[in-house]
């Protein structure tokens, strides 16, 4: 049976955390008063406001340029923030991006960059935060997906392809670091208002609403707020879960 040492400092990882959901997280871990690092890939006037944000909370920040899809980056901004901030207790693998197109108009391009970013990232980022928590014996992973990974979704077979593997890898590292005391469990977020939605034409803005038990898209600050849940310590039992946060979608 796992018995972990001593409790583990609070020190969380976000992918992507410069913008949208992933801003948001950090902000939360950050009022939860965990440390945070996290990575972002070009916005760095966006990375450093939400650094200031979180470090004004009190906690310690730190935010680094690393693009998850290259495995040098991903591994030395894991190690450089270990270096900096200490031994990282939860990883949050949310770094993302959209190439929608019908499947017969799809290029290589777009099938490559999203399964480079949204596929390859998550498993780039969390081989390197893991390594270090299995010799701790200690540790949790969240993983972002999506209803498209889970149900389908027209124009988005790369997205839904990549965010459905995700979800696959998520429940095999569960199965595979839980006797190590590691936790690893997946969120399927619905339609979240952020720069990636913004990008919807209105008249498709309007059909997905209408297919949406409670009328509206989410909030940044509700995947968060689950997100904070499973990285805590109330969460202790739940790993291998897809958690879907949707409103209630019908695709
Ligand atoms: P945004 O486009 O608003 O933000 C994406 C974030 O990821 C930014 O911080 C961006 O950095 C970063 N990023 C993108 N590519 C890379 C990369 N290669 N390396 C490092 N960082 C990268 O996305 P959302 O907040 O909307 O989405 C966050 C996650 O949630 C994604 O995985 C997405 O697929 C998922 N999701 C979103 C939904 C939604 O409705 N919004 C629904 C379901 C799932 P930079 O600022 O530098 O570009």
């Amino acid at each position: 049976m796992h018995t972990p040492s001593t409790p583990a400092p609070k020190i969380a990882l976000v992918s992507g955390g410069s913008r949208g959901i992933g801003a948001a997280i950090v902000r939360r871990l950050a009022r939860d008063g965990w440390d945070v690092g996290f990575c972002y890939r070009s916005d760095e006037e966006s990375a450093r406001l939400v650094e200031k944000e979180a470090t004004e909370l009190g906690v310690r920040c730190l935010a680094l340029q690393a693009d998850v899809s290259d495995p040098v980056q991903a591994k030395s901004w894991v190690t450089r923030t270990e270096d900096e901030l200490g031994p990282v207790a939860a990883v949050v693998a949310n770094a993302g991006v959209i190439r929608d197109r019908p499947l017969v108009l799809m290029s290589d391009d777009d099938w490559h960059q999203v399964m480079d970013t949204n596929l390859d990232g998550v498993f780039h980022t969390c081989r390197a935060a893991v390594f270090p928590m299995l010799k701790r014996r200690t540790g949790c992973v969240v993983t972002l997906s999506s209803v498209a990974g889970v149900h389908g979704n027209p124009g988005q077979t790369n997205y839904s392809a990549a965010k459905a593997g995700i979800i696959g890898f998520t429940k095999s590292l569960a199965k595979e670091v839980g006797p190590h005391g590691i936790r690893a469990n997946v969120v399927a977020p619905g339609l979240i208002d952020t720069d990636m939605t913004d990008a919807l034409p209105s008249r498709d803005r309007e059909r997905l609403l209408s297919s949406i038990a409670l009328r509206r898209f989410g909030t940044t600050a509700e995947v968060a707020d689950l997100t904070a849940f499973l990285v805590s310590d109330q969460a202790g039992y739940l790993t291998g879960s897809v958690l879907e946060v949707h409103g209630g979608i019908a695709l």
